[in-house]
């Protein structure tokens, strides 16, 4: 479902991604950790096409990803990505965030929306809060709102940054759980996250990168319990 090959990309003179090599498969949960700046943020951008790279190849849900536009959309009807900040639209209801995506770029008449949006909504445990407004939930409620909104498009591969990072420990759990679900139900998933023991326990695999490259990857359970490198054993010690 995700297949990158030797991906580079630089900002500049600063060179981000250096040749960084990975695929998913579908239904799999894919777990990157590391530093701050190792580029974890950056690679997940590329998939989506957020950022264009500088050489190589990333082909994610059947697209190969081109700054083309038009390409563009297609990819992003398929692949969803969820970041720390929630954006969601203030003047708009929970129900009517989840519902403009599908409206406005895949052309769903209002109805359909509307069931697609309880049906989201039901899935990430807040199908009463479809005619609230964003401002009168939590944090880890307007997350999963966030979540909700991504799901409405019906994506093959769901990316997620530190979906978790923003929020208050205590309503840290819920959204992680709306994840859990999420990969139990076969979602192939990408995400970047601190919580070591989602990945552990979650992800199948966890990838560690350090300076742009992949430094070592493995089952989930091999990278926790087995470090190769001095690099993740610190990492790994000092608890993210
Ligand atoms: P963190 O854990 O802090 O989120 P990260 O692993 O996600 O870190 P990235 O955000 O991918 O790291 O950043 C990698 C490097 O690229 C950093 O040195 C960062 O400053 C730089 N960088 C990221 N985005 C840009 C940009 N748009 N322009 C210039 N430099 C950038
Ligand atoms: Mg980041």
């Amino acid at each position: 479902a995700v297949l990158i090959d030797d991906v580079y990309k630089r900002f500049g003179e600063l060179e981000v991604l250096k040749g960084v090599s990975l695929s998913v498969e579908p239904g799999q949960v894919v777990a990157l950790i590391g530093r701050s700046g190792s580029g974890k943020s950056t690679l997940l951008r590329c998939i989506n096409g957020l950022e264009a790279i500088n050489a190589g190849r990333i082909e994610v849900a059947g697209h190969v990803v081109d700054q083309d536009p038009k390409k563009l959309r297609e990819l992003r009807k398929d692949v969803g990505i969820v970041f720390q900040s929630y954006n969601l639209f203030p003047h708009l209801t929970v129900g009517q965030n989840i519902m403009l995506s599908p409206r406005i770029t895949q052309n769903v008449p209002t109805a359909q929306a509307e069931s697609l949006a309880r049906e989201v909504l039901a899935q990430v445990g807040l199908s009463e809060k479809f005619d609230s407004y964003p401002d009168n939930l939590s944090g880890g409620q307007q997350q999963r709102v966030a979540i909700a909104r991504s799901l409405a498009m019906r994506p093959k591969v769901m990316l997620f940054d530190e979906v978790t990072s923003a929020l208050d420990p205590e309503l840290t759990g819920e959204v992680l759980l709306v994840m859990e679900k999420l990969a139990e139900a076969g979602m192939t998933m990408l995400l970047v996250t601190h919580e070591m023991a989602f990945a552990r326990n979650v992800a199948s695999t966890t990838v560690f990168m350090h300076q742009g490259k992949i430094w070592e990857s493995g089952t989930s359970k091999e990278v926790f319990a087995n470090p190769q490198t001095p690099e993740l054993r610190n990492f790994v010690s000092a608890g993210a």
